[in-house]
């Protein structure tokens, strides 16, 4: 069997196993409690936070440990909208962009239909790529219907001058996009963010381990990480959130995470977590620059042998991870079963979108045609990946398209 479905999921690494499992017997404690045991247990947390604040470049504190990533996203999208609005009332618009993973679409989604929000989708172009000025514009867009009637015109083009202007609550841009591994210019969209005073989320779900995630050079307010892309247990999860932003709990109790995420904290995930981070965060320069040309080569063979087909994404601005192809003339899903005759295991689009009809949403985003969209595949690199492999499953993409007659044999 050839794994190449990375970006749905990956195994837990023996590092992280063999870092959690004290946690999970021996020193199985409380980290509230104030015994040995809820100490011990404690510090466990404690170490953890610290590693993980390490590799963001952050302080432990605004390191909060989350059931994964959908709820970091959750909470960071939810939770900031409704704190910042509750502080400055005027401020009832989100900006999401059109390619979000379902947990932040769905938690603006949510915003809409239960708290009255505005929501604006910036859109993508054909390579997914969010333009860092129809991001702008589209802040000043929230900025000048705000201003205009009071204070007359506002320079369109200004950017200290907008702050706190804007009715923008937060914004949300993934850094790297889970179905076609686009590459969003991150660093340009917080900055046009924190000039008109809106709060920056980013996913970084799927970059993580791949592309840099100092946040502080990033200039993000937030960003959301998910363990079992990392090599961590599914179930753990990491948003760093800035020291001063606010952001309304979505789970209510103990307090724990600074009163942003309360429940007994899951120190074994925490410690396993934290173990993963650090491991491919050393591994990350090489891992992208051998999985990046193997990836290159793998695209050029996919283009070469099979006529007609379509890389999606951008050309350069790509995770190392991610080949996603359409191939016209065919669907998706009977490829996949093909491939996965064959022992290839990938998926068309994303796992979350799995088992609908629906094209994807972020392929027709992209302007992708709806019976084009349907026909993609999607292959994911993890760091074991190897050129033998990858080899065999360009050989066996061909042998689908093949069995399914959109190749003649023996080309
Ligand atoms: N965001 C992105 C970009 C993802 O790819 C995923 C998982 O596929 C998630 C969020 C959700 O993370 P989790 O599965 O940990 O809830």
């Amino acid at each position: 069997m050839i794994f190449l479905d990375a970006a749905a999921t990956g195994p837990v690494r023996r590092e992280a196993i063999e870092a959690m499992w004290p946690y999970l017997t021996g020193q199985f404690g409380n980290p509230s409690s104030h015994h040995g045991l809820g100490e011990s247990a404690a510090a466990g947390l404690r170490g953890a936070r610290e590693e993980v604040a390490g590799v963001l470049g952050c302080r432990p504190g605004e390191v909060i440990f989350t059931a994964g990533g959908t709820e970091a996203d959750n909470l960071a999208v939810k939770g900031i909208a409704l704190a910042r609005s509750s502080a400055e009332p005027g401020r009832r618009r989100v900006l999401i962009s059109a390619v979000e993973h379902p947990a932040v679409q769905e938690s603006a989604a949510y915003l809409q239909r239960r708290h009255g929000f505005d929501v604006d989708v910036v859109p993508v172009d054909a390579h997914g790529r969010v333009q860092p000025t129809v991001f702008a514009s589209l802040l000043e867009k929230a900025v000048l219907e705000k201003a205009a009637p009071e204070s007359g015109p506002v320079n369109p083009t200004g950017s200290a001058g907008l702050k706190g202007l804007s009715d923008v609550a937060m914004a949300s841009v993934m850094y790297a996009n889970n179905e076609v591994g686009t590459v969003q210019p991150i660093r340009e969209l917080a900055a046009a963010a924190k000039a008109a005073g809106v709060l920056f989320h980013t996913d970084a779900v799927q970059a993580a381990g791949w592309l840099p995630v100092k946040v502080a050079e990033l200039g993000v307010d937030a960003l959301s990480l998910s363990g079992h892309k990392l090599g961590a247990p599914k179930g753990s999860g990491v948003l760093y959130l800035r020291g001063n932003v606010p952001a309304e709990p979505v789970l209510h109790g103990g307090g724990q995470e600074r009163g942003a995420r309360s429940g007994t904290e899951n120190v074994a995930f925490a410690v396993a977590f934290a173990t993963a981070l650090r491991l491919v965060e050393l591994e990350r320069e090489t891992a992208a620059a051998r999985v990046g040309s193997l990836q290159k080569k793998f695209i050029t063979e996919i283009l070469r042998r099979i006529p007609g087909s379509r890389l999606t994404g951008h050309p350069t601005e790509r995770l190392p991870t991610v080949a996603s192809f359409c191939f016209p003339g065919t669907s998706g899903e009977s490829v996949l079963l093909e491939l996965e005759r064959r022992s290839i295991l990938c998926s068309s689009g994303s796992a979350c979108a799995a088992g609908s009809d629906e094209p994807s949403a972020v392929l027709t985003a992209m302007g992708v045609r709806r019976e084009v969209a349907q026909t993609a595949v999607r292959f994911s690199f993890s760091n074991s990946i190897t050129e033998a492999e990858l080899g065999t499953a360009a050989d066996a993409v061909v042998g689908s398209l093949e069995a399914i007659g959109r190749l003649q044999p023996g080309r």
